[in-house]
């Protein structure tokens, strides 16, 4: 389950690895916290939400997943009350193995408060005396990844190091056409963040990804959050994508 903050995160950082879990065999879901209603210069905050669930839901037929609505707007990601116990409901429903989600530190907001939302959620999954819609479901195993952050930055301007490499060469296409099912997306984020070509701005991330790597052209990168409270401690199931992927012997984590 890949839990992200705005209709197209997910395409840009976590859909190649979404796509080769679904290629191994899980079912794999997709959300955005965020109705990206404020992701626009030309249309108002309904009409711009309402393009942009259409656009993510058409991502998500494109990479064969399940779609989750979003529960809040742009800029509303707060961790509290609220959107705990909404987050909580719907990871107790899917109740995934895998969370792929934000990188803690990243260069905004929205997206650090989604990474602790979805840390939290899949932490009070089994405890029954936290009440949702959806009741605490058992404790198997779950291990929650942490995508890079936005530019491979933290907002300190540090370089933020993969533990794990995914190679995505191979479904690269298909990340590609899921970002392009983001279309309004074009003119905003070349007017508020100076990318000439989203598509561009996604492959130039996965490249010098996978330059890091020494060994793949396009890749993902991961960081796997310490396992208390989610899992034995070995757990790793993106390990299970075998020759897809590779430990970086540069960053220092104990095993
Ligand atoms: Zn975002």
């Amino acid at each position: 389950m890949a839990i992200a903050a705005h209709p197209d995160d997910i395409e840009f950082m976590m859909a190649g690895t979404l796509v080769l879990l679904k290629n191994q065999g899980y079912d794999i879901h997709y959300m955005n916290l965020s109705s990206g209603n404020c992701g626009s210069i030309e249309t108002d905050v309904q009409t711009t939400a309402r393009i942009r669930l259409e656009e993510a839901k058409n991502s998500t037929k494109v990479l064969g997943a399940g779609f989750h609505p979003p529960i809040c707007n742009d800029f509303e990601i707060f961790y509290g009350i609220e959107l705990l116990r909404k987050l909580t409901a719907v990871i107790r429903k899917v109740n995934p193995s895998v969370i792929l989600t934000h990188s803690p530190s990243d260069y905004m907001e929205d997206h650090m408060s989604t990474s602790r939302l979805a840390v939290t959620a899949a932490f009070i999954r089994g405890v029954p005396n936290f009440h949702t819609e959806c009741p605490a479901v058992s404790n198997d195993n779950c291990a929650v990844y942490h995508a890079l952050p936005h530019g491979l930055l933290d907002p300190l301007r540090q370089q933020v190091i993969p533990e794990i490499f995914i190679n995505t060469t191979t479904v690269q296409p298909i990340k590609r056409q899921a970002l392009q099912a983001h279309k309004s997306q074009q003119n905003w984020l070349e007017d508020s963040q100076k990318m000439n070509s989203y598509i561009k701005a996604m492959e130039d991330f996965s490249l010098t990804i996978g330059k890091m790597s020494g060994r793949f052209e396009h890749a993902e990168g991961w960081r796997r959050h310490l396992h208390f409270g989610f899992s034995e401690p070995a757990f790793d199931p993106l390990s299970e994508l075998e020759k897809f992927y590779l430990k970086n012997e540069a960053y220092s984590a104990v095993d």
